[in-house]
């Protein structure tokens, strides 16, 4: 089961190796802890393997796809793009193996024991490791933490094939891009898809069965996407509730209630994640369960069990990779006896990588008003921002919300909430703003290069001072 069979007792057992186990390995391993990693498919979790990223690596082809099509606007005169979906896969795959085989190293460097099995909890923070072929090792440590992560949820009568019907694990493993997809469940994981088979060339609809896509994100925000879907010919409908569908030819038939039937070649089901707990063996441990399969903890990731945690997807927290690797820190400073901060949940990035990006921390306009401040808002379009003008990518907005204060300028940045270009990756300002409390003022006195896409927050700050440069 691994290369050290005689050891059995370490400081710390981790179940799960994905961003939150392998975070917690990581970080603890690096300050002396003593480290066993139990692991049943390939260490990365779904986030390398089946999540982010492939998933970004994906969208990226798309990128390189649309700016080859509008490379004739500088000048650059080439034959129309055409798409080897091969080779898109098999740099895909190539990006996820050179990750894969860098965090192996990485772990073994950090002398952090993996073990290949499906671990179960069993009493005095003694987990049991089933390998495949039914062998079965007992170990043991000082605290354990559970970081078993989540799979894709399904819905009835849509029942995962691989082949017609498919969650985000398969996407990854498609032979060839479908001509026709519907995805149902406009979130995160569907709107990327959407987006990035939209640029390839597949022909796309959303089936929402909100109202809105994107729930949760700012109004605003959302209504840049739905812009740029509808030019792109993403047909969006929301309020959609699918009843199923009947497959035939090299397709299917989904039936939507009060529509039309939709036929396509592909259904890719993207409505939502859940906790992957059944496996832990938790029944009668007194670790605790929702009715969702969430492991029950408190602000420090304890479950009912002294020296038991739970991190990352287990949890009901927001399911992103960065938030597990936040847990993971939280929990290695308890076991190291150090001060730790709780995650504030309410203040996290989210980066959503469809195009037009979106990126967003803190409170959104109606949420902000919701919780009761008097709020002062402003919206920036990237078409006054010099170097969005350059690379030709002007869609979208950075939008700032503030507390108001009585003379009616802004006071403390509530949320920052932007979509266009690279947007995912200029969230770090707004991220220390609203994440240190800081004022309108206070940023406004620190200087953004130029020409820059972060000059337009800048701009979007110091406008909330009452003043303004370029807008
Ligand atoms: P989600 O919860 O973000 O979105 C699911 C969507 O499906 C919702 O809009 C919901 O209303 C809709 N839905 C649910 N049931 C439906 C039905 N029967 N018919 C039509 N629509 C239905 O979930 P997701 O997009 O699957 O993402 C799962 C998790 O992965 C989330 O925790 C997300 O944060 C994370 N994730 C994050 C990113 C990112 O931040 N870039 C990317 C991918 C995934």
């Amino acid at each position: 089961m691994s290369d050290d069979a005689l050891k059995t007792h370490y400081d710390l057992v981790i179940i799960g190796g994905g961003p939150g186990g392998y975070g917690a390995a990581l970080y603890g391993a690096a300050a002396g802890l003593d480290i066993a990693l139990v692991e049943k498919d390939k260490v990365g979790g779904t986030c390398l393997h089946r999540g982010c990223i492939p998933a970004k690596e994906l969208l990226e082809t798309a990128h390189v796809y649309r700016t080859v099509g509008h490379a004739s606007a500088f000048g650059v005169e080439s034959s129309a793009p055409t798409l080897e979906f091969g080779t898109t896969m098999a740099r895909k795959q190539q990006v996820v193996d050179g990750l894969f085989k860098g965090l192996s190293g990485l772990l073994k460097h950090r002398k952090v024991t993996v073990f290949s099995g499906t671990g179960t909890l069993m009493a005095d923070r003694t987990v049991r490791m089933t390998a495949d072929d039914g062998d079965t090792a007992v170990i043991s440590g000082d605290a354990v933490i559970l970081a078993s992560g989540s799979v894709p949820r399904t819905i009835p009568g849509f029942e995962v094939d691989g082949k017609i019907v498919l969650t985000s694990d398969e996407v990854f493993e498609l032979d060839q891009l479908p001509k026709r997809v519907a995805v149902i469940g406009g979130g995160a994981i569907g709107c990327e898809f959407a987006s990035m088979m939209s640029d390839l060339g597949s022909e796309v609809t959303i089936l929402e069965a909100l109202p809105q896509i994107l729930p949760g994100v700012d109004k605003d925000v959302v209504n840049v996407v739905l812009r740029s879907f509808k030019g792109r010919k993403i047909d969006v409908q929301t309020g959609a509730m699918v009843k199923g569908h009947t497959p035939g030819g090299t397709g299917t038939s989904i039936e939507i209630e009060g529509a039309d039937t939709l036929n396509v070649d592909a259904v890719i089901v993207s409505v939502g994640r859940r906790p992957l707990s059944d496996s832990l063996g938790l029944a009668g441990t007194g670790v605790a369960v929702d009715e969702r399969g969430f492991v029950e903890v408190d602000e420090y990731c304890r479950t009912g069990l002294d020296g038991v945690y739970a991190i990352g997807d287990l949890i009901a927290t927001p399911g992103l990779a960065h938030v597990g690797y936040a847990e993971a820190i939280l929990v290695i400073k308890q076991l190291l006896g150090e001060d730790a901060i709780p995650v504030d949940y309410g203040k996290v990035a989210w980066c959503i990588y469809c195009q037009p990006e979106v990126a967003f921390v803190g409170l959104s306009e109606q949420a902000a008003i919701d919780a009761g401040h008097d709020v002062i808002t402003t919206k920036h379009r990237w078409g006054g921002n010099s170097r969005a003008l350059i690379i030709g990518d002007t869609e979208g907005v950075v939008k700032i919300i503030a507390e108001k204060l009585p003379d009616g300028t802004g006071g403390t940045v509530l949320g920052v909430h932007m979509a266009g270009p690279w947007v995912t990756e200029q969230l770090g300002q707004g991220y220390l703003a609203v994440n240190w409390e800081a004022s309108v003022e206070e940023i406004a006195h620190f200087i953004q290069p130029h020409p820059s896409l972060s000059e337009s927050f800048g701009e979007a700050v110091l406008s909330l001072t009452g003043r303004s440069l370029n807008s």
